[in-house]
């Protein structure tokens, strides 16, 4: 059974409610362009059932992080994109804004190349 939060726009996202450019899915996510790309490829992948974030998803189900890595991949690579960077803002400090477990898969852009961490 899956969890769902109401007014999550990824929620609705996932059920398909709301409209969005669907790059890949598998059980357990589904990966979308981002409405508002920061580089030259910009998707999210996100997880099918509602947590806060990662962690919690990682919490709820180790697996199923893994399984949101493993969409990333395919998705990036699908794109032409054998390099790209995940980032999975947590918190509204580290810039997160929708509070439904998501990945970033950056890729395309010279700035891949620049060291954050
Ligand atoms: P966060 O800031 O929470 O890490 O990332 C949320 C991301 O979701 C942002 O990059 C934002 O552009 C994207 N986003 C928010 N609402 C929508 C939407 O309705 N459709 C799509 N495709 N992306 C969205
Ligand atoms: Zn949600």
């Amino acid at each position: 059974m899956s969890e769902t939060a109401p007014d999550c726009i990824f929620c609705k996202i996932v059920a398909g409610e709301v409209p969005a450019d669907v790059l890949g899915r598998n059980d357990h996510a589904v990966s979308i362009k981002d409405l508002n790309p920061q580089a030259p490829f910009h998707a999210l992948v996100i997880s099918a059932d509602h947590h806060d974030n990662a962690a919690a998803s990682a919490a709820a189900d180790p697996a199923s992080v893994g399984h949101l890595v493993s969409l990333a991949d395919e998705v990036a690579k699908a794109s032409g994109n054998d390099d790209y960077r995940l980032i999975a803002n947590t918190g509204a400090g580290a810039g997160q804004t929708v509070f439904h477990t998501h990945l970033h898969v950056l890729g395309g852009s010279s700035r891949m190349t620049e060291t954050l961490v």
